[in-house]
């Protein structure tokens, strides 16, 4: 299965959250396929930094709003858009408990003014969601077929509910309005832009490593995630704009680590001599988490192409680099 490049020069693109972790990368991905783009972002976890290297991009444009209040009123927002794609929502743990409302706002309100705005310009929608839409999984791996396991009023509800509104959010216009929507579930996501301090596990571990302080594993460390490089996230978002699949396709890894797995690896690659210290385990953090890739294999050809060794490296690089320049 090869999809066909669907955006490209001339089109328009929206990304909201445009100045985060991720959605800066789809940023740059889109702009190099010769698209023009525009980000709109409040910055409560993005950072004009993760764009700043686009000042002088004649097709890239930021603005700055909050997506819960509706699109902002600016020049950059009055012109049609080809596609829309809604990446606005904080989600690390630590935001979980720290901006909650937030988080439930730009998910149903953010989002429904986005869908809104893609049907007065018959763009394609597509909603960046989440593998917490499969709570703390009954079934491993986990295909998009299987409704999740989530505690609606556990401290991770906020993001897990708001995300599997946003998705019903979207079916629902994709049913009564016709809207050209697609639905990504995004596993585990790590490499340059993210933030030192966001509470994921990988950051802190490599904040720490580079340190020289422990590596604090929560619980056992018998945990498992699967971890994906930004660059393979970024391409099967890609795949799955320039296609005409609904989804939701799931796009990750297959690999798994066990946490203690993780910190052991990044200890070696950072030449640190940090140790590991195990500390008390957060609620409702899910035991394993692994995509099923069956979807996104033969519907979008997708295939992860960054192995966790090579993807580290290049992620101690960039907080390497980061600290050093502070
Ligand atoms: P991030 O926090 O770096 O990026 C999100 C961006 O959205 C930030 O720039 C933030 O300032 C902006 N934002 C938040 N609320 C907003 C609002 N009300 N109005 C305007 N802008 C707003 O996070 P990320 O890890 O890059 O995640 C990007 C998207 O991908 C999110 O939707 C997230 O749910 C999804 N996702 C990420 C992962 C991952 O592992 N990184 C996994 C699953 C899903």
């Amino acid at each position: 299965m090869s999809v066909q490049q669907r955006f490209g020069e001339g089109h328009r693109i929206l990304v909201s959250g445009g100045a985060g972790f991720v959605p800066s990368h789809v940023v740059d991905a889109l702009l190099a396929r010769g698209c023009t783009v525009v980000a709109v972002d409040n910055f409560v976890t993005g950072s004009r930094d993760n764009v700043a290297h686009l000042a002088a991009e004649p097709r890239f444009t930021l603005v700055e709003g909050d997506l819960a209040e509706g699109l902002p009123a600016d020049a950059a927002l009055t012109e049609r858009f080809d596609a829309i794609l809604h990446m606005a929502s904080p989600a690390s743990p630590t935001d979980f408990a720290k901006l909650p409302v937030e988080i439930l706002k730009v998910g149903s309100a953010g989002t429904l003014a986005l869908l809104e705005r893609a049907v007065a310009d018959s763009a394609r929608f597509l909603m960046a969601s989440t593998s917490e839409a499969y709570g703390d999984p009954a079934v491993h791996p986990q295909p998009e077929s299987y409704w999740g396991n989530v505690n609606p009023i556990g401290v991770r509800a906020v993001y897990d509910e708001a995300k599997r509104f946003s998705e019903a959010a979207t079916m629902a216009f994709h049913r009564f309005h016709g809207l050209d929507t697609a639905i990504v579930r995004i596993f585990n996501t790590y490499g340059p832009r993210m933030r030192p301090d966001d509470g994921r596990a990988i950051p802190t571990f490599i904040s720490q490593a580079l340190r020289g302080t422990p590596l604090t594993v929560h619980g056992t460390g018998s945990q498992t995630r699967s971890i994906t490089y930004v660059d393979d996230l970024v391409r099967g978002i890609l795949l799955l704009l320039d296609s005409s699949e609904t989804g939701p396709i799931n796009c990750g890894t297959e690999h798994e680590l066990t946490m203690l797995e993780l910190a052991e690896l990044i200890v070696k690659l950072a030449g640190s001599d940090s140790r590991i210290e195990l500390v008390e385990r957060t609620s409702d953090d899910p035991e394993k988490r692994r995509p099923d890739l069956t979807l996104a294999r033969t519907l979008l050809g997708y295939e992860p192409q960054v192995g966790p060794e090579d993807g580290l490296r290049r992620t101690i690089d960039f907080f390497a680099g980061s600290s050093a320049a502070e």
